[in-house]
């Protein structure tokens, strides 16, 4: 989706006088840009529409102050393009069986018995105990098979214990490409390459994962050429044995207007939670599926880049269209973070403090670089935030992970006192960069580029602390 972005961005950016004309050219280069990426022609008339509304009844009182036009102008595209890839429905969310147990079972009270206090476990008999298996649905050559890894590895990331079951009996193969893929990416496997009853394997597997206690346990089927009826009645009798606590549709994403009706017909008899989205990477023209699952009202929780394992993104309406359009998403990047489990890491406390308070200092960039670096895919985080995305986004995944670390080498050289300012005393004092430069042993630029980086990431934590005093994060640009 390169190209529709590239547009979108074009469209927008192309509005410098805010005449009418200007503003109605900008309109009609979105609707032909979706258009083109295989929108829904329902869709973009009604976005057509309200974007017209919204423009009429906000920018008009915003006199002639350009800036702030524009801004409002942003805002009303962005808000009307999320709409459109928003089924408005929350993911379902697995948990960890340890987390669970220490949850509920870790919860005590205090009781007397036999006229002492005493601590016990509260709830500890009615704790019910079980893994959260996933199966994935969709046709053959969707991307199951590689989005159950993806979405395995995800999770190890995570801390999650995840196992994979191969449930394909029906192409040759199948049990092979998933253990090549398991094996690579060190998630433990089921699988058989005798038996051929799907059903049998699929609840032996997750039977063998439940009794290890694993935290998910990850389903992948068949899928056939079409949506054939034995498919659908395999994917019911396999659902009705496993149980599964969500099932997922994997999705080609380059399908174009005919994910509706795929979608629609897979919901009827497998009843899915989430769509993942795959082949999203180079030009497909996503927005049919983008768009047309929001319509069957199922929240995309992913969406497949490419064919390697890191290739694979957190799927959310603001994140998304914020880096379609180019903005920075600090509402995706704090939800990165949050899904680490740091709540007991002293140095991201104080970070997150730091910033409700407007305050982002270079050790706050050092500790957020090095969040980034335990959160992979880096690339993708690269690109919630501007300027970063553009240092990275011709790089692969190694070489930002590399240039990650060089600047966290960098702020190593720093001093105490530089490290808790907001950086200005570089400015003031340049011969501290050569200072670090000779420490770090890095040229004077890559220095600069660290405190260019800082800047921007503090201007980004600033305007959150101005949007939200209460410190609650918000979505979007505000
Ligand atoms: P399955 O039949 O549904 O299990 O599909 P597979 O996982 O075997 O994938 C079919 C083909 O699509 C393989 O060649 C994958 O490498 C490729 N593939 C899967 N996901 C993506 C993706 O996000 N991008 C690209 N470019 N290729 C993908
Ligand atoms: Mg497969």
């Amino acid at each position: 989706l390169a190209d529709l972005g590239a547009r979108l961005r074009g469209a927008l950016s192309s509005v410098e006088s805010g005449s009418d004309e200007e503003i109605n050219q900008m309109i009609k280069d979105i609707c032909s840009a979706l258009l083109e990426s295989d929108v829904n022609i329902k869709l973009v008339v009604k976005l057509r529409d309200n974007i017209k509304l919204k423009i009429k009844s906000d920018l008009s009182t915003s006199g002639n102050n350009m800036n702030e036009k524009r801004k409002k102008l942003q805002k009303i595209i962005y808000d009307e393009l999320c709409g459109l890839v928003d089924s408005h429905e929350e993911p379902p969310k697995p948990t960890k069986l340890s987390v669970n147990s220490s949850k509920t079972s870790g919860h005590t009270v205090t009781k007397i018995i036999n006229g002492k206090k005493v601590k016990v476990t509260a709830n500890k008999n009615n704790v019910k105990e079980s893994s959260y298996v996933i199966m994935f649905v969709g046709l053959q050559g969707s991307g199951k098979t590689t989005s159950c890894t993806k979405l395995a590895v995800y999770y190890k990331k995570r801390g999650f214990k995840v196992g994979l079951v191969c449930a394909d009996t029906f192409r040759a193969g199948a049990f092979d490409q998933l253990k090549q893929n398991a094996i690579k990416a060190s998630i433990p496997y089921f699988g058989s390459y005798l038996e051929q009853d799907p059903v049998k394997i699929a609840n032996e597997g997750v039977e063998k994962f439940k009794q290890e206690k694993f935290d998910i346990i990850i389903v992948d089927t068949s899928g056939r050429h079409r949506q054939e009826q034995q498919l659908f009645n395999e994917m019911i009798q396999i659902s009705e044995m496993i149980a599964p606590s969500q099932t997922i549709m994997v999705m080609d994403g380059s399908i174009g207007q005919a994910a509706e009706s795929q979608a629609k017909a897979f919901k009827e008899s497998a009843n899915f939670g989430s769509i993942i989205l795959t082949k999203m990477d180079g030009h497909a023209k996503g927005g049919g599926a983008i768009s047309a699952v929001a319509i069957t009202k199922t929240p995309i929780i992913f969406i497949g880049t490419g064919e390697h394992v890191n290739d694979f993104e957190i799927f959310k309406p603001s994140t998304f269209i914020s880096k379609l359009l180019g903005i920075g998403d600090l509402q995706g990047l704090i939800e990165q973070v949050q899904s680490l489990n740091l709540q007991n890491d002293e140095n991201h406390k104080k970070t997150l403090e730091n910033i409700k308070e407007g305050k982002f200092t270079l050790r706050d960039f050092q500790n957020q670089l090095n969040n980034f670096l335990k959160m992979g895919p880096l690339t993708n985080i690269a690109s919630m935030i501007p300027g970063m995305s553009n240092l990275m986004s011709q790089v692969g995944e190694e070489e930002t992970s590399d240039k990650i670390k060089n600047m966290i080498f960098i702020m190593d050289s720093m001093t105490q006192e530089e490290l808790e300012s907001d950086g200005r005393l570089f400015v003031k004092q340049p011969s501290r960069i050569i200072r670090v430069a000779k420490g770090s042993g890095c040229p004077a630029v890559e220095i600069e580029m660290v405190l260019q980086q800082h800047r921007m990431m503090s201007t980004m934590a600033k305007s959150a602390a101005a949007a939200n005093p209460d410190g609650t994060p918000s979505g979007g640009p505000g």
